[in-house]
């Protein structure tokens, strides 16, 4: 339609004001546009109700870790595809695009680091990477983490945060559940801290392992924290409504399954608080 026309059909060009990418942010919990820099020195909760916003794993270890401590462990190791394994899209494909999309090369980010001048080894999930599930590689990186913890005496940190088990890579991919677990018993035999720290979302084999394995569970305000997905169990039982407050953090803690709930802004000085009173001897700096 040239100007003319478009005169003519009463339409009017609106002078569009472009909001520069990154500089405000919607919150999902209650829509306030917040001012992304000031979002950032508020740990990314929302000033007007709390949300927590969604952080990358690098987010977390730099909002977690002493500034310039943390050495990544395995940065190269990744997930090969040995079922050959094809849903709607080649399993192969899903590990490249999310390589490309996240710059990650596995579902968790793990190395060593110090909080509150306390020596720990970190493990951060990350749901950019095929929604944070666990596969192959990512508990071997988390089997790793926890070697390395025994050799050092340190505590280990799981932050989790994952849709649950990779089923693309079947009984491969469960089997990390339990190969993780395991290693945390040892790490238990050897006298030394583990804590889980559930974000949004933790769900299925991550819940059914390790996220549940810690000496200390902590969640974050509003996390949610299941095994099934919402949708699974609506289908499950036929219902289109569910409780308020099923699987968030808050009625978890209710019922027992997690130890307490701790904003974001304070994590780092109580994370560091729990390590210097719960390590044993000589694996405290
Ligand atoms: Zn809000």
């Amino acid at each position: 339609m040239n100007w003319l026309e478009r005169m003519k059909s009463g339409l009017t060009t609106r002078v569009k004001r472009e909001v520069p990418d990154g500089i405000w942010s919607k919150c999902p919990g209650c829509g306030h546009a917040n001012y992304e820099a000031a979002l950032e020195r508020q740990r990314w909760i929302c000033p007007e109700c709390g949300h927590h916003y969604a952080l990358r794993s690098d987010q977390y270890v730099r909002l977690l870790a002493d500034p310039g401590s943390f050495v990544e462990l395995d940065a190269r190791l990744t997930s090969t595809d040995p079922l050959r394994f094809r849903d709607t899209k080649r399993y192969a494909d899903r590990l490249k695009a999310a390589r490309r999309d996240s710059g990650l090369h596995e579902a968790v980010l793990t190395g060593v680091a110090t909080m509150g001048g306390h020596p720990v080894a970190l493990g951060v999930m990350d749901t950019r990477f095929i929604m944070g599930t666990l596969g192959a590689a990512t508990g071997e990186k988390l089997a790793r983490l926890i070697d390395r913890a025994m050799v050092d005496r340190r505590a280990v940190i799981i932050v989790c945060q994952s849709g649950g088990a990779r089923m693309m890579e079947g009984t491969l991919s469960l089997m990390q559940m339990a190969k993780v677990s395991a290693k945390l018993g040892q790490l238990a035999q050897a006298g030394l801290l583990y804590i889980s720290l559930l974000t949004d979302p933790t769900y299925g084999g991550v819940t059914a392992s390790f996220g549940m394995l810690g000496d200390v569970i902590i969640a974050e305000p509003g996390a949610r924290v299941g095994f099934a997905g919402q949708s699974v169990i609506k289908q499950f039982l036929g219902t289109e409504s569910l409780p308020e407050g099923f699987q968030v953090a808050e009625t978890v803690l209710q019922h027992g399954f997690i130890d307490r709930i701790v904003r974001r802004d304070q994590l780092p000085a109580e994370l560091a608080r729990l390590i210097a009173m719960l390590s044993p001897p000589g694996a405290v700096a």
